[in-house]
């Protein structure tokens, strides 16, 4: 069950701010309040949905693709396709995951030896 209280779905509803990186109808990515990398970004999208499985299972294809490829642009548009990055899911208890709506982490700008 989703719940619209998590701090994600209130920066949705501008109801708190956010560093904004990349916004369109479908996706916001911001930068995250409290980075483990020098590039430390939250890939959201728009849709109420807690969790990797739910995102997939809850939308169409070109949702989908449209989200992951913007993740693809931004790696591009930061020049960290050419550096190296990592992206991060947490799904539930064991993974930690703290606020549950679906995000994913892009992690880069420096060695991601021992980061997350
Ligand atoms: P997770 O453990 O995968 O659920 O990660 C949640 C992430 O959200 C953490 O990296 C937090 O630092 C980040 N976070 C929590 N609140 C905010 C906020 N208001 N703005 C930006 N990032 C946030």
């Amino acid at each position: 069950m989703y719940d619209p209280n998590n701090i994600f779905a209130k920066i949705l509803r501008k109801e708190i701010p956010c560093d904004i990186v990349y916004e369109d109808e479908n996706v916001l990515f911001f930068n995250d309040i409290n980075p483990q990398a020098k590039v430390h970004i939250l890939c959201i999208p728009k849709k109420n949905v807690s969790n990797f499985n739910e995102f997939l299972s809850q939308s169409d294809k070109e949702s989908i693709m449209h989200f992951f490829e913007k993740i693809s642009v931004i790696t591009k548009e930061l020049g960290l396709d050419q550096s190296g990055f990592r992206l991060v899911t947490n799904n539930g208890k064991d993974a930690n995951q703290e606020v549950p709506h679906f995000h994913i982490h892009i992690l880069g700008g420096e060695n991601l030896k021992g980061i997350r």
